[in-house]
């Protein structure tokens, strides 16, 4: 049966008018299940103006209130986590476990940003000047806006928005239109914890509405998650526009497995870190490079547990489920004939399989790529899809070469039992996010989450310390009571005594 969705804005469900809507799928059966209205810039701009509106009474509302709902909120979605792994699941495509997963992760931010009282004390002087005092606050910006990609329809967003809410800002979130069901699902809930109506709104649509956030006046940050052509569109854009911007972007994770290294482990770990969401993780490794004489050990090991894997729909207790659309089905499909044509080996073929699905679903199953050549397009662009490309090196020092003169910067792993190469290599790979012995080192939510190079646009990262700077502004005042020093009009430049 398909539903019409809406978005939702002032805490109500508002339907779309312009016309334009977009089919929702479930992945695993290929069935239509809901139609999306698709933003006019006009819709867009209404819905703005709504999250302006209750900036100023949001703003002003104590730490005290805003942190207890904050509470209800994280207790809320404790209760309820599994219905919202069954929208990702429906949705998305992942395995249930994986979605609840995803929905857990996010809830580390919500967690994190229920101390927020702590994060956002400012700073004080006491007699910087004779009876001069100063102090620092930090003050939420105003609108901000959230735009995130179809791959973690409920983490990524709470990567921003608790942190948001939390420094007293109001949300415009655009989800994906391939998975809108969860930001509509979190914004019942936001009300159900008590959230004034304006302070968090869903604006579904595309471009349009994407642009209309870019370059609304009203709207004072961005923060954004998704490919990098659009990552950049969006930094240039947004930039263009006075706001500040955080843009992440896409990826091409690289695994290295040194000759010392636990080859079980690393084996594991790569069909843990290759196929895992089907490869449609922005930390996915993608390309494991093997040095020295290991290769052939290891594409075995690696090649037997792929083997292994069950792929089907996400509701069956299967380890992989399908590609999101099945657009991506074909992408990544034609990405495995790519590679085979200009001479990689297949030695997992993901194209045919069984498929544990009712229906057409968008599977393509584990691929194991050997002999990838740094000139394949499969080493070069992100693929997105359940496809290891094992790329053969000599040394240690190759390996690195390898990963500093790739485009993207956004997580890398070592398998190695050698602490002196572990750290050589953290400390000299050019990417922001590093695993040693952890094939996907995603950083805690009291850590920062952010790539390198064309992984991310502008300078601060997703949560922790830098989210809480990103949704605030330092304000500096400066403060004279008693005045022992006041010495009449003086038109030289205030200097300290
Ligand atoms: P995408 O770039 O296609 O879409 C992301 C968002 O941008 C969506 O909300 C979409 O509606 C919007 N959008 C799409 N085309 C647009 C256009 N022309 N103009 C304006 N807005 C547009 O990305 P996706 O396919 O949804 O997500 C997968 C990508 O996201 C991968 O590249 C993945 O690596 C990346 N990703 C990165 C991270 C990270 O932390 N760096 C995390 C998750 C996903």
């Amino acid at each position: 049966m398909q539903t019409t969705l809406h978005h939702w804005v002032a805490g109500a469900r508002v339907e779309g008018t312009s016309g334009r809507t977009s089919e929702v799928t479930d992945p695993a059966t290929g069935e239509v299940t809901a139609q999306l209205p698709l933003a006019s810039a006009d819709e867009a701009a209404a819905v703005i103006a709504a999250a302006k509106a209750a900036f100023p009474g949001w703003r002003d509302t104590s730490l005290a209130k805003r942190t207890q709902i904050l509470f209800r909120f994280r207790e809320l979605l404790n209760a309820r986590a599994s219905e919202l792994a069954a929208l990702i699941t429906a949705e998305h495509g992942k395995v249930l476990s994986d979605a609840a997963g995803e929905v857990a992760r996010g809830q580390e931010v919500v967690e994190f940003a229920c101390g927020i009282a702590h994060l956002l004390k400012g700073s004080a002087t006491e007699n910087a000047s004779t009876g001069v005092d100063v102090h620092s606050v930090r003050q939420p910006l105003g609108v901000v806006g959230i735009i995130s990609p179809f791959n973690f329809p409920a983490m990524v967003p709470m990567w921003f928005f608790p942190i948001a809410i939390a420094t007293g800002n109001t949300v415009v979130l655009k989800p994906s239109e391939k998975v809108p069901s969860s930001a509509l699902w979190i914004a019942e809930l936001w009300s159900e914890a008590g959230l004034p109506d304006g302070v968090f709104n869903v604006l579904n649509g595309d471009k349009t509405a994407v642009d209309a956030l870019l370059t609304s006046p009203d709207v004072k940050s961005i923060s954004f998650v998704g490919s990098t052509p659009i990552a950049r569109h969006v930094y240039e854009t947004g930039t263009a526009h006075g706001k500040r911007v955080q843009a992440l972007g896409g990826a091409k994770n690289h695994m290295v497995v040194l000759p010392d290294a636990d080859l079980d482990l690393a084996a594991d770990q790569a069909v843990n870190a290759g196929f895992g969401s089907a490869g449609e993780r922005c930390m996915a490794v993608s390309a494991l490079v093997a040095v020295g004489d290991i290769a052939d050990t290891l594409v075995s090991r690696i090649a037997d547990r792929a083997r292994a894997l069950r792929t089907g729909d996400g509701r069956r207790s299967c380890d992989m489920g399908p590609l999101v659309t099945r657009a991506a089905q074909e992408r990544v499909s034609g990405y495995i004939d790519a590679g085979e044509s200009e001479g990689a080996v297949v030695v997992v073929d993901g194209r045919r399989g069984e498929f544990d699905a009712d229906g057409s679903g968008f599977f393509v199953g584990p691929t194991l790529l050997d002999h990838v050549g740094t000139d394949m397009t499969v080493y070069t662009d992100e693929i997105f899809g359940p496809v290891l490309s094992v790329v053969r090196v000599e040394t240690y020092t190759e390996a690195v070469e390898l990963i500093n003169s790739n485009p993207y910067g956004n997580g890398t792993a070592i398998f190695t039992n050698d602490g002196g190469a572990a750290r050589r290599f953290q400390n000299e790979v050019e990417v922001g996010m590093i695993g040693i012995n952890v094939p996907v080192p995603v950083p805690m939510a009291y850590y920062s989450f952010g790539g390198w190079k064309n992984s991310l646009f502008g300078d601060t990262h997703a949560h922790g310390t830098e989210g809480v700077h990103f949704f605030t502004r330092g304000k500096v005042v400066t403060t004279r009571w008693l005045d022992p020093s006041h010495a009449g009009v003086n038109l030289g430049f205030p200097t300290n005594a």
